[in-house]
């Protein structure tokens, strides 16, 4: 058992096995190869009675947790999308340890509050949102999405959803390709996931705005509220940006509460030649985007904000006598910002990060990504044996293999899911996929926060190499 004071000369166990694990990450199987219940067949079923030493629990840090570990931090990470993280990030996060406030309204920590207020107003402020929506950290978009859902249902029943129940005429529109967690937080939220309306989408995978308008008509008709709908910018499978402009014009006709989710592709409008993406913003009531996914700050970090912040805290607000302060009006209680009432100090790990890097500093990387993304693309189809599926966009690509001979959706389906079991299997980097109107598609995305141009040739090597032996057994 440590005390304060065993600190300094502790420190270095833990600083040691960082600095190994940095060295040697590029070294390590990206996915974890380890079988279901290994790991916990390693840990004993209960805990130890007496003390153990540092040495002997950072011992089996490498012997049981490392081999269970994916790497999200190797540069050879394509799958998903990135959780990326950083030095920066790493320092703030220690120092939010060591601090270990728990911030739920500005008296338990002023600083976390004004310093969450300024950060969120830089990110605001050069992401061409408009200047009169508020931003909170809340930990992942599921629950900012959450939140933006019972804050529609708030608007739509007068503010009564909370205290009579919930109407059961209320309904969300999303397109078919949106996230699902906009299933998970519509069934949370008591509407219920038969009033979510999934409105389908175009060649390119958005939101069609012709066929959002006509189900909105069609529910008015029959005597449905409309309450929500959740535009994304960029979707999980293959980034998909749905028309904001439209959708917005719809949303301010029938008066729908109108939230953007923009997870992955949000940090791009740093980039004001991605900007576009957000056009008609200024009539949405809602936008999320996580910088721990493509903004070199580690997970749990969710950028919200809403245009109408008097309309969140009211759905959120509650008083008990002990959390009341005499600063309360002239703060920011982040606490009824959304749903938990203890909060983490996350400003920090922003703060680090966007000072340590500099808006320019944040651009650049940003932008060597998307080239990377541009490279991998070319080179991924000079041996004819691959092509691109949809368009790349942002530092994201589709492809799959597809055999000169071979044209059997069915027979290629099959063996793309084996080339990606033996890529993964490779342990040399770690893709996932999709399915885009039936075509299981490879996804690379290139964001890791070290990627460089070494990592990208040798994935496509191994891509070639795998492709090559599975061709050879077909
Ligand atoms: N929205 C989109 C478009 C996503 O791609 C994801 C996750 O990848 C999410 C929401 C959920 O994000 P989180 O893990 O922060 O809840």
């Amino acid at each position: 058992m440590l005390e304060r004071q065993d600190f300094r000369e502790n420190v270095d166990v833990v600083l040691d096995w960082i600095e190994k694990y940095f060295k040697e990450i590029e070294s390590l199987p990206v996915k974890s190869k380890v079988a279901p219940k290994e790991v916990y067949n390693q840990i004993p079923g209960a805990p130890p009675l007496k003390s153990e030493s540092l040495q002997s629990i950072m011992s089996d840090m490498d012997k049981i947790i490392k081999p269970g570990i994916t790497h999200w931090q190797h540069p050879n990470f394509h799958a998903y999308f990135p959780g990326n993280s950083s030095v920066e990030s790493l320092f703030a996060e220690f120092l939010t340890a060591a601090i270990g406030a728990q911030c739920m309204i500005w008296d338990t920590s002023p600083a976390a509050a004004e310093l969450e207020e300024r950060v969120m107003e830089w990110l605001r402020d050069n992401m061409a949102i408009p200047g009169n929506f508020e931003g909170v950290i809340q930990d992942s978009a599921s629950s900012a999405t959450l939140v933006a859902i019972l804050t529609a249902r708030e608007v739509s029943s007068d503010f009564t959803a909370t205290t009579k129940g919930i109407p059961n005429n209320l309904r969300v529109y999303c397109s078919t390709e949106t996230h699902s967690s906009i299933d998970k937080a519509v069934g949370i939220s008591g509407i219920g996931t038969d009033n979510l309306v999934k409105i389908p989408v175009d060649d390119v995978l958005a939101m069609q705005p012709e066929a959002l308008e006509a189900a909105i008509k069609a529910d008015i008709e029959k005597g449905l509220k409309p309450s929500c709908v959740v535009a994304a910018i960029g979707t999980t499978g293959t980034v998909a940006v749905d028309p904001l402009k439209e959708i917005a014009a719809i949303c301010k006709k029938y008066k729908v509460w109108l939230h953007v989710d923009a997870a992955y592709a949000g940090s791009a409008l740093l980039l004001p030649e991605y900007q576009w993406m957000i056009e008609g913003i200024e009539d949405a009531d809602s936008f999320v985007f996580n910088p721990h996914k493509w903004m070199f700050t580690n997970f749990d970090c969710s950028a919200y904000f809403v245009k109408d912040a008097d309309i969140l805290i009211r759905t959120f607000e509650v008083l008990p006598e002990y959390l009341k302060t005499k600063t309360r009006g002239q703060v920011n209680d982040y606490r009824d910002w959304g749903i938990p009432l203890g909060r983490r100090f996350r400003a920090l790990k922003l703060w680090f990060v966007m000072r340590s890097y500099g808006l320019e500093g944040l651009q650049s990387k940003m932008r060597k990504h998307i080239a990377l993304n541009d490279y991998f693309g070319k080179v991924i189809i000079e041996s004819g044996d691959f092509e691109i599926i949809g368009k790349p966009f942002l530092n994201f690509t589709g492809f799959r293999l597809k055999p000169s001979g071979i044209d059997d959706t069915e027979v290629l389906n099959k063996l793309n899911e084996e080339l990606l079991e033996s890529i993964n299997k490779s342990g040399e980097l770690f893709l996932s996929h999709t399915k885009i109107n039936g075509v299981y598609t490879l996804r690379m995305i290139i964001g890791q926060t070290y990627v460089e141009q070494k990592h990208i040739e040798k994935a496509v090597k191994v891509i070639k190499e795998k492709a090559v032996s599975l061709k050879s057994h077909t």
